[in-house]
């Protein structure tokens, strides 16, 4: 699946901050990319040890950001164990991080620099919670 998401959130750090979230008591996070007019708003529900991943598509994000995901079309659902999830999340960011480096990052998304505190505290809960044996950068933020 791919789709053209515009710069005016902050998908990246969105991303990896609601996957974050879903370590502590939080069950469910919600973000959406401004896919001008379209909303695609992401749900991430934490069930066990797994996450379920919805993308639900809005008409009009001028609107839609106040309705339920019940008034949205379902384009994308997957369920993942976590530790898989949040190790993809991470590889995601390491990727864009490694492409662009901060200051490229930084032009490239104009308003929003690389989060690299969301990403440390997510790799510290990844690491500590997930039992994940792939491997990890740990010389990068
Ligand atoms: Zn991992």
């Amino acid at each position: 699946m791919s789709l053209t998401v515009s710069y005016c959130t902050d998908a990246l750090a969105d991303l990896v901050a609601c996957t974050g979230s879903l370590y502590g008591q939080r069950h469910t996070a919600r973000f959406f990319f401004d896919a001008e007019p379209r909303e695609l708003r992401w749900v991430l529900r934490a069930t066990d040890r797994s996450v379920e991943v919805t993308i639900y598509e809005f008409a009009d994000v001028a609107v839609s950001p106040g309705l339920p995901d019940s008034d949205g079309t379902v384009r994308w659902r997957s369920v993942h164990p976590r530790p898989v999830f949040a190790h993809a999340v991470l590889d995601a960011a390491q990727q864009v991080l490694a492409e662009h480096g901060e200051a490229g990052y930084r032009s490239k998304w104009v308003l929003h620099p690389f989060p690299a505190g969301p990403v440390q505290d997510l790799r510290r809960l990844h690491l500590r919670d997930d039992a994940c044996e792939l491997p990890h950068d740990l010389s990068r933020p």
